[in-house]
């Protein structure tokens, strides 16, 4: 192939639209409010605006620069429609002709009256979650959906000349799990040499449509895998032989692998036949000349502006790294490190931070421009002094500002030693919270939020825009707190929350009440399908002006002689749902967060509070891609939550709450926290934790959750005794607890009284076995 590469791209830009007009359309569609020929008029006007704001912003557009990375849901569930990887059970969903159309990719997405849905999981080290492809042995493969080429035809019609992405084979696969009909054992991977003539005609199709770059993303390949890496490279030496070298009518192949280093998988990878090979240079290492020595005619696509957070690129470290390379390989390019699809639209469309602020970041736009200006320098020494020497005075007011350094936060936090992260004894602990408490056996509660009401979010609306004074608020919080706490008796719970009415999101809350952090008013990012989140910026050191939680929690013990309990989001969860500072290692930046919730528990102590729960669900979020990066991020994510709550009297209860089943590879981490409760998901995987805790030993306080709260079904009480005593069989009813698996914030009252309601019945009953 000879087609040059651009000298400047992206791997992918965000799907969901400015002002979330993909979102909307989504879900209207949905709700049958649009037709199917409006949602894609929305999506068509999306695609085609993008490319032409990033042909406005530098990037080429007759050339192959932009991808074309749209998807009206998740990219992993594109290449499982195109290449009609969907099991038995979702079989039905063809249709005449064979293919799968709108409506099947939103069944598999979404799932219907039948069938659950495909599980979703976390993207790498994302807050993506993507949709867990169900492959078996017999799954009927076949070109089953065309939209990639519709896109690309589209797109020349605009006049774009877009490179159009698909998942790569040995990622596909890796991200795929064994479908139910698949016996024991069964791995997606032994499909590959099925897989690849797909993948051959669909280029050859791509070819015909007059395509010249096509964009494969291996990310799974920066990954340690459950497999051995011997066989990882085998797949990957087999993919591309087939389809670089045995494919004749083929675009040029760009392979991209984001999220981290290749480690010994480059070396494989730049010795194929593939056109274009894009790195993450930007978590990643530079490669040395060594590693690439086998790249020979492929162009290195240098990912170094990172794609994942929000500052401002320091252009003279990228130049730097762009230099080094060019002295070793013969073709180079320049680019984000990752999609852009993690970070929000345009610094421009924040205008109410502080200017100052507002300079240090780049948002998805910003960084286009930065990739197109480093591309510059390619065959160019010196072509861009003039802004690196600007962005190095960015970094430098950055560093300087007030907030950023902070005396009295620093040495806090320096002369914290041992003492500072423990409570001392466990079993001394139980005896006075036993003492404290006289909590009955297999004690029930909630994880936290109540069903977030229309009225309550039209209240916080109300009362941002103005139309509400602060004291009319706050009485319809007490009014909504005292509904929650009255319907918590009536069921007969026996440790009682407020129900978390005031916050429109468990980070964001925080986020405002605390010194360091800003929050922005269009920043979203798809989290998955229409869903999105607003994560907060993270610019400065952390410290917490006044109380936060504590008059609601007093507010909520008032009502009632049941304990409350207090509840706070975990320092990991806090920086992992914000955009965090790149310019102190996360463990500080912990520590900080730590220490501000540190003294929000003593002041729920000082005000009555005797439970309090400290959530964490994001803990795994974090865990570095490989294993021998683990144990460190182990070590000061722990150490955090154990600062947030080692202050707490023994007396008093911390609880900590997971939001996800398959915690095996890191239960000793979670015995770590040292937590007297922690509650975790286990409805949906049928109460299979319980084998973990067993095998573990472990010997704290534990609930794990009987009622999946993921959907509106309400779990009959008969359904869940057998949970509860299936988990009394495996763990000493002394430890366990009695909760859902998650928060309840959105779900409908309905279901969710009659719900909690089976669930404090069927306690009483098996209680009365014990
Ligand atoms: N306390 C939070 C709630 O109940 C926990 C949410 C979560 O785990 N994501 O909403
Ligand atoms: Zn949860």
């Amino acid at each position: 192939m000879s087609t040059e590469f651009p000298k400047a791209t992206i791997v992918g830009y965000p799907r969901i639209g400015r002002r979330r007009e993909l979102k909307k359309a989504v879900e209207a569609y949905w709700a049958g409010r649009i037709t199917a020929a409006e949602l894609e008029a929305t999506a068509r006007e999306l695609r085609t605006t993008t490319y032409g704001r990033l042909s406005a912003l530098g990037l080429d557009a007759g050339n192959y620069s932009i991808p074309a990375s749209f998807s009206l849901y998740d990219q992993v569930l594109d290449t499982a429609v195109t290449f009609g990887a969907v099991s038995d059970r979702f079989k039905d969903l063809y249709d005449a002709e064979g293919s799968l159309g709108l409506d099947a990719y939103f069944t598999l997405a979404r799932g219907d009256k039948e069938r659950q849905p495909l599980e979703m999981t976390k993207w790498f080290d994302t807050n993506y979650h993507y949709l867990v492809p169900e492959i078996g042995p017999d799954t009927a493969l076949s070109l089953a959906n065309d939209w990639i080429l519709r896109d690309v035809a589209e797109a020349a019609e605009a006049g774009y000349s877009v490179r159009p992405t698909l998942i790569g084979p040995v990622t596909f696969l890796l991200l795929s799990k064994a479908a139910d009909e698949a016996p024991a054992g069964f791995n997606p991977l032994t499909r590959l040499e099925d897989i690849l003539p797909l993948y051959v005609e669909l280029l050859g199709k791509l070819a015909d449509a007059g395509v010249k770059w096509v964009q494969l993303e291996e990310p799974s390949l920066v990954a340690d895998q459950a497999i051995d890496e011997a066989e990882v490279a085998a797949a990957v030496e087999r993919s591309y032989a087939v389809l670089a070298t045995e494919t004749s009518k083929r675009p040029a192949i760009l392979v991209t692998t984001q999220y981290g280093s290749l480690g010994s998988l480059l070396p494989v990878l730049a010795g194929t036949e593939i056109d274009a090979l894009h790195i993450d240079a930007f978590k990643g290492s530079v490669p040395t000349a060594s590693e690439l020595a086998k790249l020979g005619n492929t162009t290195l696509v240098a990912g170094v502006v990172d794609g994942h957070n929000i500052w401002k690129a320091d252009l003279g470290v990228a130049a730097q790294k762009l230099t080094e390379l060019e002295a070793t390989v013969g073709s180079l390019a320049v680019s984000t490190s990752t999609s852009l699809q993690h970070v929000p639209h345009d610094v421009e469309d924040e205008q109410q931070l502080d200017a100052q602020l507002r300079s240090w970041l780049a948002f998805a736009e910003q960084k286009v421009v930065e990739v197109v200006t480093l591309s510059k320098l390619i065959g160019n020494p010196g072509a861009i002094d003039a802004e690196i020497t600007s962005a190095a005075e960015v970094l430098s007011s950055r560093a300087g500002a007030a907030g950023v350094n902070r005396k009295e936060v620093r040495d806090r936090a320096a002369a914290l030693s041992s003492s500072d992260f423990s409570r001392g004894d466990y079993n001394a602990r139980l005896a006075a919270q036993d003492e404290a408490l006289g909590l009955p056996a297999l004690p029930t509660t909630t994880i936290g939020s109540f069903p977030q009401t229309a009225e309550v979010r039209s209240a916080r609306a109300r009362a941002n825009k103005g139309d509400l004074t602060a004291e009319q608020y706050e009485q319809l919080m007490k009014d909504e707190i005292k509904r929650v706490i009255d319907l918590q008796e009536d069921l007969g719970f026996d440790v009682l929350v407020h129900g978390e009415p005031e916050r429109n999101d468990m980070v964001q809350y925080f986020a405002e009440n605390l010194d360091g952090f800003d929050v922005t008013v269009h920043g979203w990012v798809q989290s998955y399908g229409s869903r999105c989140t607003r994560p907060s910026i993270l610019w400065g050191d952390v410290s917490r002006p006044a109380p936060i939680t504590v008059p609601w929690a007093q507010f909520a013990q008032s009502l009632t002689e049941k304990p409350v309990k207090g509840m706070l989001t975990g320092p990991v969860t806090i920086l992992a749902w914000s955009f965090v500072r790149d310019d102190l290692p996360l463990g500080e930046t912990a520590n900080q967060v730590a220490l501000a919730l540190r003294d929000e528990v003593s002041d729920l102590e000082a005000a009555g509070i005797k439970v309090i729960q400290v959530d964490e669900p994001a803990l795994r979020e974090l865990l570095p891609l490989r294993k021998a990066d683990q144990p460190e991020y182990l070590v000061w994510s722990v150490d955090s939550f154990k600062l947030s709550t080692a202050s707490a009297a023994p007396s008093t209860q911390i609880h900590t709450h997971l939001c996800y089943s398959e915690f095996g590879a890191i239960i000793d981490a979670i015995d770590g926290l040292d937590a007297d409760v922690t509650s975790i998901e286990a409805a949906r995987s049928r109460m299979e934790v319980v084998h973990d805790l067993e095998s573990h030993g472990f010997k704290r306080g534990v609930g794990p959750g009987v009622y999946d709260i993921h959907s509106p079904r309400v779990p009959g009480q008969d359904e869940v005794s057998e949970l509860l005593e299936k988990a009394v069989q495996h763990v000493p009813a002394r430890q366990l607890w009695v909760n859902p698996d998650c928060g309840l914030k959105t779900r409908g009252y309905a279901e969710t009284e009659e719900s909690l309601r089976n669930l404090v019945n069927a306690t009483v009953a098996v209680r009365a076995q014990l």
